[in-house]
């Protein structure tokens, strides 16, 4: 094929099986510390509050820069904002330690441009696990930043990618831990602020490859394995009404009835009246709705779709 004719997704490889060494040691660490090891401190110790408290805050902030600012921010623009909240949402998306920004929203993209196949990094038909976490665990996946060029326009969003380490380490580490040993014991203020906020931030992260490409209803695509579920919205921050956002990705909303639990939308909303989110884009009802009756019109006999057309 004559080169010039590759669009820049064609430039995409695949995947490699590669065990990554750090994810394989430190996954299976995290991950014991913050569901065996929180419990028994806690049995033998009781809850010191103030660090449930701290995680609770770290948490939020954490897992919502992910959803408000990894996802529906800098990898679909799905609003603006201003420097100070781009800052925010890197420093503490940072802290999830889920790559920066720029890295999370090209594997994004790909993921949308690529559902269900091959070059979809988090294909859900190699598997639960494998969409969940053994992308990373076990494969090598490449990476091609010709989608992220917008992205690199942003002097904050480079200065987190190029510096990723100090800005994880800062974020993630030094200042919850660093709260969490000025309130009380050591051992407490660790496991709350550090494996168990960076390892549920995680799975809630992970959960919307997962548990959102799995369970759940297409009302508005079919074509995609993307799934609609209140309980991987409760999961996920919002993120689970995923047949929604893989039909309209550049839409700020992911839930759109106003009962659908979706935090990052109520946050994103509650920016924009204090001043500090604009443009923020929706889908009109009209589209909403034909994309709807197409998908139900699948579930109809000839004769059902002829009498209604009557
Ligand atoms: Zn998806
Ligand atoms: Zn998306």
């Amino acid at each position: 094929m004559d080169p010039s004719s590759l669009t820049p997704f064609d430039n995409f490889s695949l995947q490699r099986r590669k065990n990554r060494t750090a994810a394989v040691i430190w996954m299976p660490v995290m991950n014991g510390a913050t569901f065996i090891g929180l419990p028994v401190l806690i049995w033998v110790r009781g809850v010191e509050w103030a660090h449930a408290w701290l995680f609770l805050a770290f948490f939020t902030a954490s897992s919502m820069a992910i959803t408000m600012g990894y996802h529906r921010f800098f990898a679909h623009a799905t609003f603006k904002s201003n420097r100070f909240i781009e800052f925010l949402l890197l420093f503490f998306g940072a802290g999830a330690y889920e790559e920066s920004g720029l890295k999370w929203a090209c594997m994004h993209r790909r993921h949308h441009q690529f559902t269900d196949t091959d070059k979809d990094p988090y294909n859900i038909k190699r598997g639960f696990f494998y969409a969940h976490m053994g992308w990373f665990m076990f494969y090598k996946q490449s990476i091609n930043y010709d989608n992220v060029k917008d992205l690199e326009k942003s002097p904050l969003v480079m200065h987190q990618h190029r510096h990723f380490q100090s800005w994880a380490l800062v974020s993630g580490v030094v200042l919850p831990l660093g709260i969490g040993l000025a309130t009380g014991s050591w051992l407490s203020a660790l496991l709350w602020t550090v494996p168990a906020k960076i390892t549920l931030v995680g799975h809630s992260a992970f959960f919307i490859n997962s548990f959102a490409h799995s369970f759940g209803s297409r009302p508005y695509d079919r074509t995609v394995s993307a799934r609609d579920n209140w309980v991987g919205a409760f999961l996920t921050n919002g993120e689970g009404y995923h047949n929604f956002h893989h039909a309209f990705p550049q839409d700020y909303r992911n839930g759109i009835r106003w009962y659908h639990w979706d935090p990052t939308k109520w946050a994103i909303w509650a920016l924009s009246k204090a001043g500090w989110a604009r443009d923020l884009r929706r889908t009109s009802p009209e589209r909403i709705r034909a994309a709807r009756l197409a998908v139900e019109a699948l579930d109809k006999t000839p004769a059902e779709t002829a009498s209604a057309a009557l």
